[in-house]
């Protein structure tokens, strides 16, 4: 890995940091030793993974390609990079990214864009974001496979177009802590592998309640999860015919020709093998790219108003020329962070703040919140199995309408050209739109997972498919069968 790295990274700019070949050939050897020995510590064991820059891990910078966090080298690992040590995985560096996850092709970080290792014709091509650098690692087979963070379709995105899985589990079920905060609400550790059977071994080994992180699910969820698949599991000899809903709403005109083409013939195979196939309705996903963007904003500005240049960051000496009004204590937090955002966290800082003001809340925020619940409400209603979070008896289904899973697009088309990405950079929320068909599961908290299907003018195409809440060990069945 190390030498592929090596070769490959100064043009892909996948990695940011690469941990020292001393602690990865002592971890490889102690690794191999306990495969000799015959007993591997887990199906991982050995096996090298890349962490998305904005996960802790002990002793290796951890910058969410912010020039704000340039030199935080945390004093703990994450939760779930523990996990993985202790599965014994190879921890072998930490991935490129968009600042503070905040943006689709991680081009807005200090360490300069990640390129997509897929090339044809000599054309660079965005790899997505913004955990691209994770996903341009896998896909270029650099590591076994590498963690992002999905707030709102950023572990999706890269793997679509860079033509591997991205799968972003239930929220909850992952533990947050060590992931530094974009929106609390909606961020969920992703894994990033290039099949769906390994998404498994890495899902297995991570999914376990912490005490740690007090937005993970407890026991008793867990146990009502597993009693739910277990009791949806057919009885011998019976084989699975699943019922798969169509958002027929997501058949937007601006979706590319070679897309639609990849999702009918999906469809078709998995109509062929005698599965039923449903047009269905999600009309509150309408509204679900503004409602995002209202509270992930929001949350963001909250969460990064530590950044004050005082406990981290650039410690500033001048006041910034905007900001002759105010204290000069203030002058300096202004300054540092002036220095420290770049300039997309610094306009989401300012439009989640305005957001929260007295004057713009009932408006933004709480109405943010309102379709937020419509969206969790619309899902619950087409899925033929209750949210096991539900508290309220569920009103029953209708077993024609319902559907066990949902399959889409995951964006509107195979990756852009960095070039046509960094030329629209002044586009700014414009491009926002690009998270429409990823942010709906992301507000209802759903499992959802992108999948290669279709090679396009030899560029990858993901397709997506969400299920119910905690409804994993059946949305990985299914998508093992459309990889
Ligand atoms: N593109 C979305 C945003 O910029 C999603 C990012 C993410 O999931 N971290 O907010």
């Amino acid at each position: 890995c190390l030498r592929k790295i090596h070769q490959r990274n100064r043009v892909l700019n996948a990695f940011v940091h690469v941990s020292p070949e001393q602690a990865v050939t002592e971890q490889a050897v102690a690794a191999s030793q306990r495969q000799n020995s015959g007993t591997p510590l887990s199906p991982l064991d050995g096996s090298a993974f890349a962490i998305k820059d904005n996960i802790c891990t002990k002793d290796m910078v951890t910058s969410c390609s912010s020039s704000m966090l340039s030199d935080f080298s945390p004093e703990y690992d994450s939760t779930v990079v523990a996990k993985l040590k202790s599965a014994g995985a190879i921890i072998i560096g930490k991935t490129n990214m968009d600042e503070y996850g905040m943006g689709s092709h991680s081009t807005t970080g200090f360490h300069g864009p990640v390129k997509n290792p897929y090339s044809p014709r000599l054309s660079v091509y965005s790899a997505g974001g913004s955990s691209g650098g994770s996903a341009a690692a896998v896909a270029a087979n650099l590591c076994f496979g590498a963690l992002g963070s999905d707030t709102g379709g950023s572990v999706r995105l890269p793997a679509s177009y860079c033509g591997i899985v991205g799968f972003k589990p239930s929220y909850g079920l992952l533990s947050r802590r060590g992931l530094v905060a974009y929106a609390n609400s909606l961020d969920t550790i992703g894994i990033f592998t290039r099949d769906v059977r390994s998404a498994q071994l890495v899902f297995d080994c991570l999914n376990e309640h912490d005490p740690a992180d007090p937005s993970s699910l407890n026991d008793h969820s867990r146990s009502k999860i597993k009693n739910q698949a277990i009791g949806s599991q057919p009885s011998t000899n019976q084989s699975r015919q699943w019922n798969i809903g169509v958002p027929i709403d997501y058949n937007v005109a601006e979706v590319s020709s070679p897309l639609k083409d990849a999702w009918i013939s999906t469809l078709a195979t998995l109509r062929d093998l005698g599965h039923h196939i449903k047009p269905v309705n999600v009309p509150s996903t309408r509204h679900a790219v503004s409602s995002y963007y209202i509270i992930a904003l929001a949350e963001a500005s909250s969460n990064l108003a530590k950044y004050d240049g005082v406990q981290f960051g650039p410690h500033a000496t001048a006041a910034p020329k905007s900001a002759n009004d105010i204290s000069p204590s203030l002058q300096l937090i202004a300054a540092a962070r002036e220095k420290g955002f770049g300039k997309e966290v610094r306009r989401r800082i300012l439009l989640g703040n305005y957001s929260l003001t007295s004057e713009a809340m009932e408006n933004y925020f709480i109405h943010a919140q309102r379709i937020r619940r419509l969206i969790k409400e619309d899902f619950d209603s087409l899925f033929s199995s209750p949210s096991p979070l539900n508290i309220q008896p569920e009103r029953p289904s209708d077993s024609r309408d319902s559907v066990d899973f949902l399959i889409s697009p995951v964006s509107i088309s195979s990756a852009p050209s960095l070039e046509e990405v960094l030329k629209a950079d002044g586009a700014g929320v414009d491009s926002y739109i690009n998270d429409v068909f990823t942010v709906p599961a992301s507000m209802a908290g759903l499992p959802a997972i992108s999948i290669p299907v279709h090679g396009y003018e030899d560029l990858p195409i993901g397709l997506q498919v969400t299920a119910q809440y905690g409804d994993e060990s059946r949305l990985l069945e299914v998508a093992q069968l459309i990889e």
